[in-house]
């Protein structure tokens, strides 16, 4: 359709303009990143399309010095296709993230649902590790590279003993976020597991001297005893 590539085109030069204008490449990843975005893109979703891409050149390079495979690059060219009629806000597959105009028509302020998928891209993991893991770490990036000021998303400051680490997405996010403040580097560990398809539960163990469930029961009792933040 002529007037989507219209847009295609001018936010695939917005996104190289602001990039290089940011100077974010070098900083981080020492190759350039690159995004289009393409699909569904009014001119009513241009001003969202615009944090997306701001965001993009923020987020990504820090998620690929974090996060990436030594032995297997992460895509540096990202496509991004607004896509109507989605059923869920936001997907990742391989190095094309689709996001719902409806979702983002509602709710504006959801651009760092970019950065969650943007992790998925990064992350790359074999199909055979627990999916709340994939999530749950994806959650946690989106709190340490997504934009410091999130409306309307925010990590619990409290969990539950009926809760659990395996509940994935923000809880599993905010426990990952205790465990690697309690044992550093903790996080990076389990992630490097699940890239190489070998991630077990033991493994919470091996890398800390406490299993999963006494490291969740510790961190609901920590959370617990921490003042309300003001
Ligand atoms: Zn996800």
């Amino acid at each position: 359709m002529f007037l989507m590539s219209k847009w295609s085109v001018k936010w695939a030069m917005a996104a190289s303009l602001i990039g290089f204008c940011t100077g974010q490449w070098g900083m981080a990843a020492q190759e350039s990143v690159s995004l289009t975005i393409s699909g569904e893109v009014s001119p009513l979703m241009a001003p969202v399309a615009g944090q997306l891409t701001a965001l993009f050149y923020e987020s990504y390079p820090r998620l690929i010095e974090r996060f990436e495979k030594p032995d297997r690059s992460a895509p540096r060219h990202i496509r991004l296709v607004f896509d109507k009629g989605l059923t869920v806000p936001a997907y990742c597959s391989g190095a094309e993230i689709h996001v719902s105009v409806e979702w983002l028509t509602q709710h504006p302020e959801d651009v760092a649902l970019l950065t969650h998928e943007l992790t998925h891209a990064v992350q790359a993991y074999p199909p055979n590790g627990p999916s709340w893991m994939t999530e749950g770490i994806a959650d946690y990036a989106r709190l340490i590279y997504g934009p410091k000021v999130q409306p309307g998303w925010s990590l619990p400051a409290r969990l539950t003993q009926k809760q659990s680490y395996r509940n994935s997405y923000r809880i599993t996010a905010r426990f990952l976020q205790w465990l690697d403040e309690k044992h550093p580097g903790t996080v990076d560990k389990l992630h490097r597991l699940m890239q190489e398809g070998t991630f077990k539960l033991e493994a919470f163990q091996t890398v800390t001297g406490k299993t999963a469930d006494e490291l969740w029961q510790e961190c609901v009792a920590d959370l617990a005893q921490r003042k309300a933040a003001p």
